[in-house]
């Protein structure tokens, strides 16, 4: 029986096309469109998490299908798949926080100046365009900003992230954390530009930290050894060599965290559902999972301590300045809640 969506109309298949990060939000979607979808999907990127998508069974695989491929250098194996596809996803290749100060220029010019072409395609093609942002883009939050014991610090308007009301708030220019947000804060301008000015068909999505398996890499195993990958992966990390988290300026700072499959549920309504996903900025995160960092390396090491079958007293947690941690010009996020109205109310309560 044909899949119906959220309008009752009939999802017909589609030709996908997946550009940038192959190897977690890129695989999980690869994954999600082939088991839940009618679709086909072509997935860009050197991606090494996605072997087991060509395992199993026929049909599945022969909707799935990777290039290897460096997208803004190799224009023109790029272009006969983008000109097949309806649709164009967008994940962003270089997003990691350690990244925003250490790889400045490859950071601006991965999430703002390679994807300006894929906007202007989009544009003159007419093909829709899903872009993949962050919650980064919000920056700190008002209430940040407030005295300590300023009672409006507690008002959900000053900390709760919307879309269409909550100001982006960046840091100075040498604090150089702020290059990602800012390159795709640019981004969303432009796409949204172009949707008023000549008619593209987009959507954004604002993910607040998703996780779950193939997140990053485990230092050393299977990635750089010098490098840093985000909280969990950091933490987990730490716990396998036995060494103390690190918790960055004390671990004060708040986040909110949603499991990947959740924002892929979410991906995929976007897909299925056009006319109540295009011309919209949505926050795709959990608002009901805040935790400080110190708090989360204290459940991490409980749980692993609790798999392990050790005492919580073999593991602990040692403060780190984020100058050290980081490098020159890390800033940091206050805190992260996203306010879903707009994604419940356009997309159904997921
Ligand atoms: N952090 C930490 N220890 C680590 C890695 C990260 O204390 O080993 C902190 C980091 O400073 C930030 C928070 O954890 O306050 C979340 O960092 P992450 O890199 O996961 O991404 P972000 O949410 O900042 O984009």
């Amino acid at each position: 029986m044909a899949k119906l969506n959220l309008d009752g109309k009939e999802i017909k298949p589609l030709k996908i096309c997946v550009i940038g990060d192959g190897d977690f939000i890129g695989a999980c979607l690869c994954e999600k469109i082939i088991y839940d979808s009618p679709h086909q999907v072509t997935l860009m990127d050197e991606s090494h998490k996605i072997k087991h998508l060509f395992g199993g069974n026929a049909a599945r695989i022969d909707r799935f299908s990777y290039l290897n491929i460096d997208v803004p250098a190799d224009v023109a194996r790029l272009q006969p798949v983008l000109d097949a596809a309806d649709i164009l996803i967008n994940i962003p290749a270089v997003c990691l926080p350690a990244d925003y100060s250490t790889r400045t220029f490859d950071t601006i010019k991965s999430n703002f100046l390679d994807v300006v072409p894929l906007i202007e395609y989009c544009s003159e093609k007419n093909k829709r365009l899903i872009h993949l942002s962050s919650s980064e883009v919000y920056g700190k939050t008002t209430a940040g900003y407030l005295l300590k014991d300023d009672p409006l610090r507690k008002d959900p308007k000053f900390y709760v992230l919307k879309e269409d009301e909550s100001p982006c708030i960046l840091g100075s220019i040498d604090k150089r954390r702020w290059s990602y947000a800012c390159a795709q804060q640019l981004t969303e301008r432009l796409i949204s530009a172009e949707g008023d000015e000549h008619g593209l068909e987009y959507t954004i999505v604002r993910a607040f930290n998703w996780v779950g398996p193939r997140m990053d890499f485990i230092p050393g195993v299977d990635g750089p050894c010098n490098g840093v990958p985000t909280v969990l992966t950091s933490f987990s990390n730490s716990l396998l060599r036995r060494e103390p988290l690190k918790l960055v300026d004390g671990g004060y700072y708040l986040r909110t965290f949603c499991f990947i499959e959740d924002a892929m549920v979410a991906l995929l309504l976007m897909i299925d559902n056009p006319e109540r996903a295009n011309g919209q900025i949505f926050n795709v995160g959990n608002p009901n999972t805040e935790i400080s960092i110190k708090e989360l390396a204290n459940l991490m090491i409980r749980v692993h301590a609790k798999f392990n079958r050790e005492p919580r007293s073999n593991y602990s947690t040692v403060a780190v300045s984020s100058e050290v941690f980081y490098g020159k010009g890390y800033d940091d996020c206050d805190r992260r809640i996203p306010d879903m109205t707009i994604i419940n109310r356009q997309l159904g309560k997921y």
